[in-house]
């Protein structure tokens, strides 16, 4: 058992805003908004890092993209538009280790990212 924030978040034993949960995908809204529309769609299993995706995780990891597309429709952003991020180590700023796809809309984003 993992033992970071979201790890907790997925035990049910730290509180989250959870907007879809499956067995093997859960998508919650982030503490810190970063745009109106600020979710977290993560995998179940505890996978660090983009480095540490494997194979067999291919089609988990479609599975996040899906969950996105999904939600984007939900809260309205699809036509809009919205941006995916995945943070993959310090340079990058990935401050939780345990595998995760922001999901964000709601306002117009820049390029190049900051
Ligand atoms: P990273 O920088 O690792 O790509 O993103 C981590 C994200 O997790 C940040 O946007 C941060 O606000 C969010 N976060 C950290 N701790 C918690 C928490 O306890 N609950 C929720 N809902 N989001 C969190």
């Amino acid at each position: 058992m993992g033992d970071t924030v979201f790890s907790k978040i997925i035990r049910k034993e730290i509180s989250a805003e959870i907007v879809y949960e499956d067995d093997e995908v859960l998508a919650f809204k982030d503490i810190a908004p970063q745009a109106p529309i600020h979710v977290l769609i993560i995998p179940k299993k505890e996978i660090p890092t983009v480095n540490d995706i494997n194979e067999e995780d291919a089609p988990l990891i479609g599975k996040l993209f899906l969950v996105a597309k999904k939600l984007a429709k939900e809260f309205n952003i699809a036509e809009s538009g919205y941006r995916l991020v995945m943070n993959c180590n310090k340079d990058a700023g990935q401050a939780v280790y345990h595998l995760h796809l922001h999901l964000l809309g709601g306002r117009k984003f820049s390029w190049p990212p900051g």
